[in-house]
């Protein structure tokens, strides 16, 4: 049998990683370097100049004598965790194929359940953010599907009560191996919010190969080519070559999301799907992934408990 590669790509173990991030003056040069690769830079004023005040544990510009914390203006902006903490709580996020429970990231860190949902939360809204701006080009596989709602009684699959309807997209090579992918939460299935969906999410000229859902015309609006199969729906579509990787990925999703959290509250839904598709479309790159999470971390501004709740209402 082939081996599968990326199952044996080289990741980055945790002995590796304790030996860069294990300890809370490396986490300070690590963050420090990500965020001021050039040196620091006053965010008042552009001054590289500074002192730093040891008892506050700030940077004073020498220009305009603003003071600015190495957290403040990130993602670990007025946190009361330590920043060893905060890498390790990444590092377990971003290396593990199905996430990890905000539970066991608890207990792993020894903080609290809240602090560990926080954290979690943070760490998805990064992922999001980045997967928001990385549209899809090419040949791309969609599909609708749903998460949550009862699963026993009432309606199955489309039309639903209580289910959250979500887009599944997977773009593939032209011979039909799986390369990035995107599963956003829309509010239905109609032609126009597919159209809008699309012209954010997919490059134009892109080939768009769905089943026969009436919305999936709206895809031709957003300047792609649609092909629609016509699948008679139930078990037999999943087996269609066209929709393979779409159906794979999206029983991978759903059986991480029950194997690793049990279920998820409505409200949280879109921002597990974005760290489902984060850490597959950066699958090949599993070293570097802590560095390149951080990167962007230092770049995206603060998310107090307050903006975190609006976002979760705004979606
Ligand atoms: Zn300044």
């Amino acid at each position: 049998m082939a081996k599968n590669m990326i199952q044996f790509q080289k990741g980055l173990s945790l002995p590796e990683f304790l030996s860069i991030y294990g300890t809370e003056v490396q986490c300070h040069q690590a963050l420090f370097r990500m965020r001021w690769p050039n040196g620091f830079s006053c965010p008042y004023c552009g001054h590289t100049m500074y002192c730093e005040l040891r008892t506050r544990k700030v940077f004073q510009c020498y220009k305009c004598r603003s003071q600015t914390s190495l957290t403040s203006g990130t993602i670990f902006a007025d946190t009361k965790l330590g920043l060893s903490s905060w890498f390790l709580g990444i590092y377990l996020i971003t290396q593990s194929k199905d996430g990890i429970s905000s539970l066991n990231l608890a207990r792993s860190l020894g903080i609290s359940a809240n602090a560990a949902l926080r954290m979690k939360h943070k760490t998805q809204q990064v992922m999001k953010e980045r997967e928001e701006i990385k549209p899809l080009a090419g040949y791309i596989q969609v599909d609708d599907s749903y998460m949550g709602g009862k699963s026993r009684g009432g309606k199955r699959g489309r039309g639903a009560s209580g289910k959250t309807p979500f887009i599944a997209a997977v773009t593939t090579t032209e011979e039909g191996h799986p390369l990035a992918m995107k599963f956003n939460v829309i509010s239905g299935f109609t032609k126009q919010e597919i159209a809008d969906w699309a012209k954010k999410h997919i490059i134009s000229g892109s080939v768009i190969t769905s089943d026969g859902l009436g919305c999936f015309p709206g895809f031709e609006e957003a300047g792609c080519t649609h092909m629609s199969i016509v699948t008679g729906g139930g078990a037999a579509s999943v087996d269609i070559p066209d929709f393979k990787w779409v159906n794979t990925m999206i029983g991978n999703l759903k059986n991480a999301i029950r194997g690793t959290h049990h279920s998820i509250s409505r409200k949280h839904i879109p921002r597990y799907l974005a760290e489902f598709c984060y850490r597959f479309n950066r699958r090949f790159r599993l070293g570097e992934m802590i560095e390149r999470f951080l990167w962007v971390a230092a770049r995206t501004v603060p998310m107090p408990q307050r903006l975190l709740k609006l976002a979760e209402i705004q979606w």
